[in-house]
């Protein structure tokens, strides 16, 4: 017809089209998922503007999703009452990407299918993964608000193209018809989409519909009933009391949220009462999400309140270091109607934010200090994977700063392995007598920080020395200065005194030293000029002859170091 359009897609559906149906099949069930999972932020979408507009919801205000199949056609169609799609809304949203990440997604692919299929996961498959069971999918839409004569139909092969036509549809909502492809024909059975629907989409909270079926013993098959019963529990997950949600149903709820395949790491849920009430369900993930280190990357909380969806990616719900925890914040005491803007100034969100970020504390000291290894094994994959983000906390939180630095851990001079492993408590404990500091190292890598020469009178003397190579390690110790009262010293800074350390001929034999070689310390110091601030003859060192150390007050050399790279 006239007003048919044919368009291409972006180059990088094309491209994720490609790489889905080749690394996702072996995890082919999820397109129903997504489907459902957008059907479902459809009608919350509704429900939000309906806040302000409540001619929106017409005479059809019970918000659902219905999903069908149709054995003949080989089609599956999954159906809502939501917001629906505009023709541009149709255009823009179906044949382009339009995720925040989306940049960092393509540079972060590899083209190996294991490693890629990983990373898909994470950055949410979304409505194309359709493509990995349809070789056609339909789209027909009508925006709420619109006129029945101003619904669009969209129409895919997913093969680089679409097409948009204006059509007429009774009733707002979206209908997404998938074409299967050979061979997919087990899906088209009510007992196979309702058993997907429960192992995904259980904890969705609209009702998920589907025609009943009964058997029947004359014709020894299942037939319909002519009624409709909702498939999923339709209950959010979260307001449920924990003694009624399985393992199973929380990681299914982790997987759904966080857009991930594995199983997540560790998750605390809990209700809070009193002046505050909110509940908030969080969980750690077991790897790192490629944009973890784009600190503009989406954060992973969404704020409801009273059961109701308000967003995704709720910044203020969790500082900056802390960004990789994924979850669900449910709060009673802000408006339905709250912005971006409220949050920013929000005391209420201020509080919560403070709750929550405890809660994660807790979860991973119980981890940390936990008596089964295989709980501590979790928290040694945690610091591997998040570690070094965590690290920011000691800067940015300082109500927090003694637990978070509990939480620390290095690699030192007791193992000489570069794994992250001791605590700062492990090293308190392991204090010499007259010790006073715990003494640290920075470096541009392992390896320089473990063979520096300023380590040399700590190993001959047996004091344990932290060695940090992490970029982020030299501005941790710029915050943490000291640790159950004791200083952080670096071994490089400064007149070396190890105070109690040493014994009084050791130190009357520097003096003698220093006194001895004044002529020559002097001469060098004339040679080098204004290169060096002092010339000294130093007992830090038992093999190398010379070594470069800072001045108390000033940067460390690595800093320096750092700094300078980053054009400072
Ligand atoms: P995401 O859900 O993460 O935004 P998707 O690929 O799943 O990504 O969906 C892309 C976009 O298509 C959605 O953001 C939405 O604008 C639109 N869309 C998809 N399904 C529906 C639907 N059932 N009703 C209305 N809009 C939809
Ligand atoms: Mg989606």
């Amino acid at each position: 017809s006239e007003n048919k359009q044919t368009l291409g897609f972006q180059a990088e559906v094309k491209q994720l089209l490609n790489l889905m149906i080749h690394s996702l099949y072996s995890n082919k069930e999820i397109f129903l998922r997504e489907l459902i999972s957008n059907a479902s932020d459809a009608c919350d979408k509704l429900r939000f503007a309906a806040l302000n507009e409540p001619a929106l919801l017409g005479d059809d205000p019970d918000l659902k999703i219905h999903v069908s199949f149709d054995k003949a056609a080989r089609t599956i169609t999954v159906s809502d009452n939501g917001i629906g799609l505009s023709r541009e809304e149709a255009v823009e949203h179906l044949g382009t990407i339009a995720k925040s990440g989306t940049r960092e997604f393509f540079a972060a692919l590899t083209g190996d299918q294991t490693k890629d299929a990983h990373l898909i996961g994470q950055f949410g498959v979304g409505f194309y993964s359709s493509y990995i069971v349809a070789d056609k999918v339909t789209v027909v839409s009508l925006r709420a608000g619109l006129p029945a004569d101003q619904a669009v139909k969209w129409e895919s092969s997913g093969e680089g193209e679409f097409s948009v036509e204006t059509v007429k549809k009774t009733g707002r909502g979206t209908d997404v018809t998938l074409h299967l492809r050979e061979g997919e024909d087990e899906l088209l059975s009510s007992w196979k989409l309702r058993q997907i629907i429960r192992k995904y989409s259980d904890h969705i909270t609209l009702p998920i519909l589907m025609k009943q079926e009964k058997w029947d013993e004359e014709k020894k098959e299942q037939v319909e009933t002519g009624e409709e019963e909702t498939v999923n529990q339709a209950s959010a997950l979260w307001a449920r009391p924990r003694s009624e949600i399985s393992d199973e149903q929380y990681q299914a709820f982790y997987k759904h949220i966080a857009h991930d395949f594995e199983d997540p790491l560790a998750y605390v849920h809990a209700r809070v009462e009193g002046r505050q009430e909110y509940t908030q369900l969080l969980y750690i993930p077991q790897h790192a999400p490629f944009d973890l280190w784009d600190r503009n990357a989406r954060h992973g909380i969404q704020l409801y309140v009273r059961r109701v969806f308000i967003m995704d990616d709720a910044e203020k719900l969790m500082p900056l270091y802390l960004r990789f925890v994924r979850g669900v914040v449910d709060t009673n005491d802000l408006p339905l109607n709250v912005s971006r803007e409220i949050l920013q100034e929000s005391k209420d969100i201020e509080a919560i934010r403070g709750g929550c970020v405890k809660k994660v504390l807790g979860l991973l000291e119980g981890l940390a200090n936990s008596e089964e290894a295989a709980e501590k094994e979790k928290y040694a994959r945690f610091w591997q994977e998040f570690g070094r983000v965590f690290k920011e906390g000691v800067g940015e939180d300082f109500a927090n700063k003694e637990r978070i630095a509990k939480l620390l851990r290095f690699a030192s001079t007791h193992t000489d392995t570069p794994e992250e492993n001791v605590s700062l408590a492990d090293y308190v404990g392991r204090m010499k007598d007259g010790q006073e500091k715990i003494y640290y190292v920075t470096a541009e890598t392992f390896t320089a920080a473990r063979n520096s020469p300023h380590l040399e009178i700590f190993r001959k003397k047996g004091i344990e020395v932290l060695l940090l190579s992490d970029r982020v390690d030299e501005w941790v110790v710029g915050y943490l200065t000291e640790f159950d009262g004791k200083t952080l010293q670096s071994v490089a800074k400064g007149g070396l005194d190890l105070g109690g350390l040493e014994d009084a001929a050791e130190k009357q034999e520097a003096e003698q030293a220093a006194g001895e070689y004044k002529a020559l310390t002097e001469k060098i110091k004339a040679v080098l000029g204004e290169k060096v601030k002092d010339v000294r003859v130093t007992h830090r060192l038992t093999d190398s002859p010379a070594c470069i150390v800072a001045d108390e007050h000033d940067m460390g050399g690595n800093l320096a170091r750092i700094l300078k790279a980053a054009g400072q």
